[in-house]
């Protein structure tokens, strides 16, 4: 069945993204500049907090992976090499009435969406993002921000290899900057010309790759509904068919997910062979000590869009309660954990001992201090950004040692002791 597009629903995650600073509109002083966008103080932290859960859990937790942060612009040269330069293409077409471009694919119809007229016959365009680098503009000083992490991990996988003494299967990751002047952006911050990859190559022999790509598979599952909170019901998997597949790819799966404007896709799998490391290297750059041969590994590489996930993890918590608007994130990816209030702003030794309990939890969590209006308002104003829990100074507290803890979810408040409130707290972030 086909789910409804909520449009709607698109324009309140907008509007509260930008009344609350999750997100901006990029350059807005200026009139904007077409689908850029920047993360405001709240946004900056559900990216950072979903960039590090990915980090722990991929690379710090486990013992075959190893990560590295690379350059953005890289030699030309490995552009040609990796075939991104002839074939990182998507199919081109024009209007010939009112002469706007679109992306083949995106286009439902053979019409212009814009005003109907006739659409030219597809032209493929390149699209990497090019640069000068140097004091001199020709051809020579042509330059490419990156279209995707990977390249680098196969770049250094030399160095990568004599500096960590990895042995098969492992894997490189990385999070970073990739850039695509990509002809039909839109729908938020899910396709712009510049967004964030956080992705792995791994390593493999060749005779392993069906049951690596299945491992992968179902990591890539159980992090997107035990990290990041998505309903598995709302993701689906396409396994994409010949013809359709990147250059380099044997075997991809899309994973799509249930996003407010339709199914899209969230994340990519692929198997890509070892297209990539033959490219790059003359020789085998893998001695297999024991085997006595030298060999070209082969890759498997699970591809996460950073942006992506914002959107998904943002479309998946908004929730709209009688008299209040919630964003139900997984307490580890909100922006603050907990928000502390004085019950009144006019008492002294209340809003002492709130800043007291307030730079104290500071310490440990990204805290934030509310000591305007009313304890309802506050609350409904916390419940808006996704802040699990928010701690109320009394006069009780400052004869008893307690506070009043309300929970986001369950709207329950109960009593605890200042001195247990780091780890209430943190058995709670999960
Ligand atoms: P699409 O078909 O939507 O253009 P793609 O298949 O070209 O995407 P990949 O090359 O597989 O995407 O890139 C890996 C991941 O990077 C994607 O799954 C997505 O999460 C993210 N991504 C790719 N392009 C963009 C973009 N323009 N804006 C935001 N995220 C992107």
């Amino acid at each position: 069945m086909k789910k409804e597009v909520n449009s709607e629903l698109m324009d309140k995650i907008v509007s509260l993204c930008k009344r609350r600073g999750f997100i901006f509109p990029g350059s807005e002083i200026y009139g904007g500049l077409a689908n850029s966008f920047d993360y405001g103080p709240l946004g900056v932290e559900l990216k950072n907090n979903i960039k590090n859960l990915w980090w722990k859990r991929f690379v710090q937790q486990r013992d075959d992976m190893v990560g590295i942060d690379a350059a953005l612009i890289m030699n030309t040269r490995v552009w040609q090499a990796s075939g991104h330069l002839e074939n990182f293409t998507d199919p081109l077409v024009e209007c010939k009435k009112c002469h706007h471009r679109f992306r083949k694919d995106l286009v439902e119809g053979n019409k212009c969406p814009d005003c109907g007229g006739e659409l030219t016959e597809a032209k493929q365009f390149n699209l990497m993002l090019k640069t000068f680098l140097g004091p001199v503009e020709n051809d020579e000083s042509i330059v490419y921000f990156r279209p995707e992490t990977a390249q680098a991990m196969f770049v250094d996988f030399k160095n990568v290899l004599d500096t960590t003494r990895r042995k098969l299967p492992f894997g490189i990751a990385q999070i970073g900057k990739a850039f695509r002047n990509e002809i039909t952006p839109g729908n938020f911050i899910f396709r712009t010309r510049e967004f964030e990859q956080m992705e792995i190559e791994y390593f493999i022999k060749e005779k392993d790759w069906k049951e690596t790509f299945e491992m992968w598979r179902k990591e890539m599952q159980s992090w997107m509904t035990d990290e990041l909170g998505l309903k598995e019901k709302d993701i689906h998997e396409l396994d994409v068919p010949d013809g359709e597949r990147a250059h380099y790819s044997k075997k991809t799966i899309d994973f799509e997910y249930d996003y407010p404007f339709g199914k899209k896709e969230l994340y990519g799998l692929a198997y890509r062979t070892d297209f990539d490391l033959k490219n790059h290297f003359k020789e085998p750059p893998y001695e297999d000590v024991e085997a006595g041969e030298k060999l070209y590994p082969h890759v498997i590489e699970p591809s996460f869009g950073v942006d992506r996930s914002v959107l998904a993890v943002l479309s998946e918590a908004y929730k709209e309660e009688e008299d209040r608007v919630v964003l139900k994130l997984k307490p580890r990816l909100a922006p603050y954990k907990v928000a502390v209030f004085p019950l009144l702003k006019n008492k002294p030794e209340l809003v002492k001992k709130a800043q007291e309990v307030y730079h104290n939890l500071k310490k440990d969590f990204s805290v934030a201090f509310d000591d305007r209006g009313n304890i309802g308002k506050r609350y409904y104003s916390q419940d808006e950004i996704g802040t699990p829990f928010c701690v109320t100074i009394d006069f009780d507290t400052l004869e008893n040692g307690d506070v009043t803890v309300r929970d986001r979810d369950a709207m329950k408040q109960e009593r605890i002791k200042i001195k247990d409130l780091r780890e209430f707290i943190n058995g709670k972030l999960i």
